[in-house]
């Protein structure tokens, strides 16, 4: 699968600047005269909107947000066939404009605007019939933009509004920054040092109109080592000086003239500038079997796991930490093999908890407006199941399998990612695309079925092979599942089917996955494998790696590039996990 990011999706001005997780989505309706569809949310969102090939779609997902209801499909007719929305992960509701075969929208031209932060518009271009044949390769405008692989030390990802200035997302190391103003021309140019600037960034124009800006620029300067340089149209009675200051959470903070640096930088225990109830965090504390989080007045908190780090992460908005809290964690050591406390530029503390070894995290709860409880637990093999909770009544959940929550963790690992594509096939079909879409629907589903799921990579990026061992370790995985696609030389078309491998324990996990998956290829079945591959070999848990077919195979190529069999290898995977998990609780 192919993806576009819509550059729109950065423009607007409602940005938050961290993922809320409390949003429902409220109601939507598209309007076919106009083309446009209109979302409410009952909390702040940020849409995200992705172009994706094969069929053609249109994606927008709303992070944080859940649906509460089943999936629906409206159908429109036309080059538009039809808009769906579902739940797509536990975290995110997802739309989907799907357009009818042979056409395509420019996704340049798709408009993501904010009426209020939860009260958003998705403007459609009328769909353009596409020119010749394949879709793959007819319009270079629609080829994915490549990021920038100069080695510059550090990477413009975004540049967000916030709600005090700027906030300028970097990836790499904290870049030095300079300031230059022209109060005569009313510009104001903030130059990252050794910074390259993403495809998707380089030339972005965005009308800002909040905290005296009128619009800004992203451009790169083509210097040795380069200079990302964000041009800021001000207001001429916005006289004074204007402050970039590069933080150690990967970004840099822009304010205004009279805005405060201390208290956006991380670690600072000063007052927000925003006269909000602060929350104090007094103590953070072992006792008995659980972690008590201790504060000085109530207060409300997100959780989730952070996938690409492998922690559990609570967020606890419009809060500080006390002083005292630095050196009162060295107990917590014996159950957690991190603990990072993180004040982010929005005064939203945030606490990343990695369990050590042998230790699982069972549940999260607030005994008193003012503490935290984390339930802790020893994991061990014996720890399958026991409890029945009802069948999830859901029509894109894999089976009637019930799973309680909290005891189990899968490791799902989509294979390459980045630089590193996989196997190649016909019409250009990429493995690392055809399983990090998989991978997601896996851990989604295992998800709505109670059971936690830590993906190895989330999106298209270069892991090596030792880090997805390490996370699935971290976490405690009980599962390890890897998920490939095979490939031989282009000219044997005739190859295809599916091949299931294990190394050490996870000869049954592989056998039942591998049964689950045969009805769904249908294609040759290339049996159950015993094989070195190093993520089966250094997993301590049960490890499988399945491919599910080959992209240079004339019967399994078409099908691994249709999102409905996609959709339907996820659900056999999962079903397949589930029955495993049944069978050895
Ligand atoms: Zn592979």
């Amino acid at each position: 699968v192919r993806f576009h990011w819509l550059l729109s999706s950065f423009l607007t001005i409602f940005l938050l600047s961290s993922p809320a997780f409390a949003a429902k989505l409220q109601s939507w309706r598209f309007d076919e005269t106009e083309n446009r569809l209109y979302i409410t949310t009952d909390d702040n969102v940020q849409p995200k909107a992705k172009l994706i090939f094969n069929p053609t779609r249109l994606v927008i997902d709303l992070p944080g947000t859940s649906l509460g209801r089943q999936a629906v499909t409206q159908p429109v007719g036309g080059a538009i066939q039809a808009i769906r929305v579902g739940q797509f992960d536990t975290q995110t509701t997802r739309l989907v404009v799907e357009l009818a075969d042979g056409y395509t929208i420019d996704p340049k031209q798709v408009l993501v605007r904010g009426q209020t932060p939860n009260q958003w518009t998705v403007q459609i271009p009328q769909p353009e019939r596409m020119a010749g044949g394949s879709e793959l390769s007819s319009n270079p405008s629609y080829q994915p933009t490549a990021s920038n692989t100069t080695n510059a030390a550090t990477v413009l990802e975004n540049v967000q509004v916030t709600a005090d200035g700027l906030f300028l997302r970097t990836r790499g190391s904290s870049p030095d920054v300079k300031v230059q103003q022209d109060r005569r021309r009313s510009m104001v140019n903030i130059e990252l040092q050794n910074t390259t600037v993403t495809s998707q960034m380089q030339g972005l124009n965005l009308a800002v109109n909040r905290h005296g800006i009128q619009k800004l620029q992203v451009s790169q300067v083509r210097n040795s080592p380069p200079v990302a340089r964000i041009s800021l149209n001000v207001n001429k009675n916005n006289s004074g000086q204007w402050q970039a200051t590069a933080t150690n959470l990967g970004g840099v903070i822009v304010l205004p003239p009279g805005g405060s640096v201390a208290s956006n930088v991380p670690s600072s225990t000063s007052n927000s500038p925003r006269a909000q109830k602060t929350v104090t965090i007094e103590d953070i504390q072992l006792s008995g079997a659980q972690i008590l989080i201790k504060t000085d007045s109530p207060f409300t908190y997100t959780h989730a796991w952070d996938q690409s780090s492998g922690a559990f992460q609570i967020s606890i908005p419009s809060a500080q930490l006390s002083e005292r809290l630095r050196d009162s964690q060295t107990n917590l050591r014996t159950v957690l093999s991190s603990v990072q406390l993180l004040q982010t530029q929005d005064s939203t503390v945030v606490i990343r908890v990695r369990p050590a070894q042998g230790v699982q995290i069972k549940e999260i709860n607030q005994p008193s407006t003012q503490v935290l409880s984390l339930q802790l637990q020893r994991a061990t093999q014996a720890n399958v199941p026991s409890a029945n909770v009802p069948p999830a009544n859901n029509p894109t959940s894999a089976g009637g399998y019930n799973v309680p929550k909290g005891r189990i963790v899968i490791a799902v690992d989509p294979g390459h990612g980045g630089r590193d594509v996989g196997a190649v096939g016909i019409g250009g079909l990429q493995e690392a695309g055809i399983v990090l879409d998989v991978a997601k629907q896996v851990a989604a589903l295992l998800e709505q079925n109670g059971v936690q799921a830590v993906l190895t990579r989330t999106d298209d990026r270069e892991i090596d092979l030792e880090p997805r061992v390490q996370m699935a370790e971290r976490v405690n995985a009980t599962l390890f599942v890897s998920i490939h696609a095979n490939a031989i030389d282009m000219s044997r078309p005739d190859v295809n089917g599916l091949e299931t491998y294990y190394y050490a324990s996870g000869q049954q996990l592989a056998q039942t996955i591998h049964r689950s998956l045969l009805p769904v290829t249908g294609g040759p079945d290339r049996g159950v494998r015993q094989a070195r591959f190093y993520v089966l070999r250094k997993t301590s848990m049960p490890a499988v790696l399945l491919e599910l077919g080959f992209v240079t195979g004339a019967q399994d190529a078409p099908k691994l590039a249709n999102a409905a069999y996609r959709q339907r290898l996820a659900e056999a995977i999962t079903r397949g996990i589930l029955q495993y998990i049944q069978q050895n609780r």
